[in-house]
């Protein structure tokens, strides 16, 4: 189809990739978000290769490499620093055809903005409802302001409002029983080699660092914890100090590297995959149609995948828009539930949900051949449209 007009509501890695996407096939875009200054939520993000795939399709293959960090290896070690597990990962890049790039998220936001056209989206823009008929669809905003057009794309997170409009009624979010932090901080020596993914598990709990571009670690950190625990900023040094107590000298060394201020602390939910990702001119992508558990670092990428599956439908197809968007929902809607699902059943093994499975996996991490790591990224990753 031609000469589209799409309204976003939503300017995260979905809204944007989407919208870039879309701009490109010649559609007029439309991209509101909520907010009056975007931050994205958490400090990195590490794109696996069929999220680099969407990004070099859409042109932003320099642009992602310039940011991303060279991660070559990945190592698990105990709570005890013994080593359990050591992978190169250049057989995974062979395999797929495609380095994976962990980067700083206002990196990726800021390279997302520019090649959308930061200036176009419009601020500040909280939806409070989509409508449509045979021939539009419009989205409400809290302000009053109203915008019609060829179809709706709900970008807008896990507590998506466009999702109720799709699926009749709302759908509650779902604690996955652990608090994530996370953030920056200068790569030090002492802290992990550049180009390794270090990953540190024990009791339940893990402890990670992996490099982003700029001479930094992304570091993030999750424990177990019910719901509803709230710490100032002040105290997460403090609070990380005794979670972590008696772990590594690195673990100990990053803990009084960061800088408790400007680390992220999150309860981190999912939600159960929806029964539909599309009800007419009205469409999800990203974490309003899938938010998953980050256990496998694909929600980003899901968003990714989707921006491109959508744009692919609606410029190839012809018969109308609400065709094009189901069979987008028909593509999209068993890899994104079967990766929440799997997502859901590592967090639950990483996090000790049932003890005696973490233990058995802490033993398999030991004995597991690094082939059968880099054999299931590679299964996830060529799994998807990208190949
Ligand atoms: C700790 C953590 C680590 C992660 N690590 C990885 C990783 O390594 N790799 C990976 O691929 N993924 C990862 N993810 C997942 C990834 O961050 C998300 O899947 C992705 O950011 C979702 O993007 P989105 O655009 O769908 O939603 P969001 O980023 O949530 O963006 C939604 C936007 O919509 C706006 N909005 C919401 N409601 C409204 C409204 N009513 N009106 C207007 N605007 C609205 C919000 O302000 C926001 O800007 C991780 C997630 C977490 C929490």
């Amino acid at each position: 189809m031609y000469d589209l007009k799409a309204i976003i509501i939503g300017a995260g890695i979905g809204g944007l990739t989407t919208g870039i996407a879309l701009k490109q096939l010649g559609y007029q875009v439309e991209i509101y978000d909520r907010t009056h200054q975007l931050r994205p939520a958490g400090a990195g993000i590490s794109l696996w290769s069929n999220g680099v795939k969407v990004l070099n399709q859409l042109g932003l293959g320099r642009e992602i490499a310039a940011i991303g960090g060279e991660m070559n290896r990945m190592e698990y070690r105990s709570h005890k620093d013994e080593p359990l597990s050591q992978i190169d990962l250049q057989p995974l890049f062979q395999t797929v055809g495609q380095r994976p790039y962990p980067v700083a998220r206002t990196d990726l936001q800021q390279m997302l903005l520019d090649a959308f056209g930061a200036v176009e989206v419009q601020l500040g823009m909280k939806c409070i409802g989509v409508e449509q008929d045979k021939t539009s669809a419009t989205a409400v905003f809290e302000n009053g302001h109203r915008t019609s057009g060829d179809l709706i794309i709900g970008a807008d997170g896990i507590r998506s409002i466009v999702r109720e409009h799709v699926l009749g009624e709302a759908i509650p979010t779902r604690y996955a029983d652990y608090v994530n932090w996370n953030g920056l901080v200068p790569a030090l020596p002492e802290l992990c080699e550049a180009d390794n993914w270090v990953l540190y598990v024990g009791e339940g709990k893990r402890a990670s660092m992996m490099p982003v571009g700029g001479d930094r670690f992304y570091y993030f950190f999750g424990a177990p914890m019910a719901e509803g625990s709230q710490v100032p900023p002040e105290d997460r040094r403090q609070e990380l100090v005794e979670q972590f107590l008696g772990w590594p000298t690195a673990v100990q060394t990053l803990i009084q590297t960061l800088d408790p201020l400007q680390a992220n602390r999150l309860e981190i939910s999912d939600i159960d995959p929806p029964a539909h990702l599309a009800k007419g001119r009205i469409v999800l992508v990203g974490d309003s149609g899938h938010a998953t558990t980050p256990t496998l670092g694909q929600g980003g990428c899901q968003a990714m995948e989707d921006a491109a599956m959508l744009a692919r439908y609606l410029v190839t197809t012809n018969l109308s828009v609400s065709d094009a968007l189901g069979r987008y929902e028909q593509a999209r809607k068993a890899r994104t539930s079967e990766l929440v699902l799997k997502a859901r059943r590592r967090t639950d093994t990483i996090y000790g949900k049932h003890p005696e499975m973490t233990e058995e996996w802490y033993e398999e991490l030991k004995q597991e051949p690094p082939e059968a790591v880099t054999g299931a990224l590679a299964r996830i990753i060529l799994g998807g449209p990208m190949g």
